[in-house]
């Protein structure tokens, strides 16, 4: 019997690969402009890095681990998220001390999470997001925002809604939990078994229950914002500030809890409902914490940071038709017979070397099937080689849009194909022309 993937997790072939490609290649190019830099921390890591990190009243660390003992019987995780792997990953490497504050980093791959497989909800997905870390200026949260801002602009999404709200700092957030129990006693007990637990664990938490009779409830719990410490709220509105100068659009939303313990102050979620309607939850999220650093063993300093949903991400842009995510060949080589196969490779050769995408047909198939294979591969050019061609040491270019067809020789491809693709650029020392210490190509000119 054949043997098929996890529940929960999914494969992703081809042109859905190109679109992951795409929204990470995007988004870690738009993070070096803000002057992130790559980190690349390990999937696996010691359970208690986010029972301590992340928080024992999560739903995270509660029930959807993917946690197990090793070989050598340690207890560890694969990451259910990135921020608790990138602040151990900043102390155990002394950074903190050793680097300009704050330390800007972005990261991209794989987390796990045992949650209930639905629309947009997976076991294994991918997140790309940032952390700024060690500098506690309200204006840190604000550049990290602006470059989730940026990056969905710069996929085509543009009716974002950012769903913001501060949490306060620790008294604002102790003062509003005692108020929460003291609203929650008398109901609790009519409430689901997961708010019984988190009344217990971690009131704030109730407020993001999705139980309809428990909505209900909640509907008249206490509000956050009369709890808010007087400095939590300068400190709010100068991010609010700050976002309305820079043209943000946001909405301010006093239920927003957000599902990690350890955010405090500013936190926010990025929302898009693409036009086909379909509701895919949160594309991401993101806040300040104010204990963590200190929590998993460093000094007392804060961070900020968000992540994206790659698996959202690619799901609107794909529902917007913002993706163009199909193979495109710049040229198709189409040798026919078992001796043109060999010239065919050298061919391929003299132009990937050039810098250009080109596959081969190595079936002894039909010409007319050979040029079917190029218009479904979107080929740009068909070049074909028969007995003629390789005696005189030739090859025909077809370009597969007018169905011109001219005859070059071998030696001539590159310089032909730059002609018709119009290259400027010099070709840098790859061709024989520029060989020696003077470009001579002058197609940099
Ligand atoms: P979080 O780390 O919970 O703040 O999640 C950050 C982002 O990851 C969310 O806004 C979603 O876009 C995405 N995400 C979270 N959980 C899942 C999941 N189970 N499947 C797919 N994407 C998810």
């Amino acid at each position: 019997m054949a043997i098929n993937n996890v529940k929960g997790t999914h494969d992703i072939i081809a042109d859905e690969a190109r679109s992951f490609d795409y929204v990470e290649n995007v988004s870690g190019q738009i993070a070096s402009m803000f002057a992130f830099q790559p980190v690349r921390p390990p999937v696996l890591e010691h359970s208690e890095l986010f029972i301590r990190g992340v928080g024992e009243g999560s739903d995270v660390v509660r029930k959807e681990m993917y946690t197990f003992d090793d070989k050598g019987g340690r207890s560890l995780t694969l990451r259910p998220e990135f921020t608790a792997g990138i602040i151990r990953l900043i102390i155990q490497n002394k950074l903190l001390a050793t680097n300009e504050l704050p330390l800007k980093f972005y990261y991209c791959g794989p987390v796990f999470r045992y949650e209930r497989p639905q629309l947009g909800r997976y076991r294994q997905f991918n997140q790309f997001g940032v952390e700024s870390v060690g500098h506690n200026s309200p204006y840190a949260d604000v550049e990290v925002i602006a470059l989730a801002y940026t990056i969905l602009q710069s996929l085509g999404l543009e009716n974002v809604t950012i769903k913001i709200n501060t949490l306060g700092d620790e008294t604002s957030r102790n003062n509003y939990r005692a108020a929460l129990k003291d609203y929650f006693k008398d109901k609790i007990a009519n409430m689901c078994g997961d708010c019984q637990t988190r009344y217990e664990v971690n009131p704030l938490r109730i407020l993001d229950c999705k139980v309809p009779e428990d909505q209900e409830i909640v509907k008249h719990a206490p509000k956050m914002s009369q709890y808010i410490s007087l400095e939590s709220q300068k400190r709010f509105i100068k991010v609010l500030d700050a976002l309305r100068e820079m043209e943000i659009p946001y909405e301010v939303d006093d239920t927003l809890v957000r599902g990690l313990d350890y955010y405090s102050e500013t936190v926010y979620e990025f929302h898009y409902v693409s036009a086909k309607g379909n509701d895919y939850g949160a594309v991401g999220g993101g806040g300040h914490y104010d204990k963590l650093v200190h929590e998993l063993g460093g000094p007392d300093l804060p961070g900020t940071g968000f992540s994206f949903g790659v698996e959202r991400l690619v799901s609107v842009l794909s529902d917007d038709g913002l993706l163009n995510n199909k193979q495109e060949l710049d040229a198709y080589v189409m040798p026919i017979g078992e001796e043109a196969q060999e010239h065919a490779l050298n061919v391929a050769d003299e132009l990937r070397l050039l810098g250009y995408k080109v596959d081969i047909c190595f079936d002894n198939v039909k010409l007319a099937n050979m040029f079917k294979r190029a218009e479904k591969k979107n080929a740009k050019l068909a070049l074909i080689i028969g007995e003629d061609e390789i005696k005189n040491n030739k090859v025909i270019i077809k370009d597969m849009e007018t169905k011109e067809q001219t005859s070059v020789d071998f030696d001539a491809l590159g310089d032909t194909c730059d002609e018709l693709f119009n290259k400027k650029e010099c070709c840098g020392g790859k061709r024989e022309c520029c060989e020696g210490d003077e470009c001579e190509c002058k197609k940099g000119e």
